[in-house]
């Protein structure tokens, strides 16, 4: 896999009512989305961290836990977005609210096809996917794909190739978190294999550069035991 390619976004579906859930799955294959289903509210957060899904369809009554509180941890680690699909309409400010931090709402009854027109409206918000390599641009950080060179305000980083890609790999999706093993999907496409400590030891060096470059940033998070993401605001 390379820079340039695109896969077709992974929908998460967290529905209790197995019908539903198989409607929807049914409806977002046929649209060539990827989809995971999962109808217990304990297991969403891991899921997410795991499998790092590009939209997820979030049921508020859910079993184990309630999808308000779901979305809120969501938040403290990714801004994936986040559908909300209840029958409470009154429900609907504080989901959308700071309260709970949902991109959008879907009230139940909903057609499979609304469903999707939303998934696809709220993709089409974020921009592709993978991106392939225009500029890379954020406020003052500028990566050059012809050249490979990136820099500060006009200051020249120096980045080895590696650290380049692998940070225009964590710049095509600000915020996104990247797991070890999809930064290695990235940056070898031989398929060769390449420990997590390869990419936590290149991550390390490119942090330090950013950090001397950008002292009052932290460009690059770590999320423990998760991967890494780009953080342009923070
Ligand atoms: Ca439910």
């Amino acid at each position: 896999m390379n820079l340039t390619n695109s896969e077709s976004a992974l929908v998460l579906i967290v529905e209790d009512e197995a019908k539903l859930s198989a409607l929807l799955d049914e409806y977002l294959t046929a649209s060539n989305y990827r989809t995971l289903q999962v109808a217990d509210g304990l297991d969403v957060v891991g899921l997410v961290r795991e499998r790092t899904p590009d939209v997820i369809l979030l049921d508020l009554m859910l079993p184990g836990r309630d999808g308000m509180d779901i979305c809120r941890e969501l938040r403290t680690f990714s801004n994936v977005p986040i559908i909300m699909m209840t029958a409470r309409v009154e429900e609907v400010d504080r989901l959308l609210g700071l309260d709970a931090g949902a991109d959008d709402y879907i009230c139940k009854p909903y057609s499979p096809r609304e469903v999707v027109a939303r998934v696809k409206a709220i993709l089409r918000r974020r921009g592709p996917v993978e991106t392939s390599l225009p500029d890379h641009q954020s406020e003052g950080l500028v990566l050059e794909p012809t050249t490979m060179r990136a820099s500060w305000n006009g200051m020249i980083l120096d980045l080895t190739q590696f650290e380049w890609k692998l940070l225009a790999a964590l710049m095509t999706s600000p915020g996104r978190i990247f797991s070890r093993s999809q930064l290695v999907d990235k940056l070898y496409d031989d398929g060769r294999s390449v420990t997590d400590r390869t990419i936590d030891s290149h991550i390390r060096n490119l942090r330090r550069k950013l950090e001397s470059a950008v002292p009052e940033k932290e460009l690059i998070r770590s999320v423990y035991g998760v991967g890494y993401s780009f953080e342009p605001d923070k």
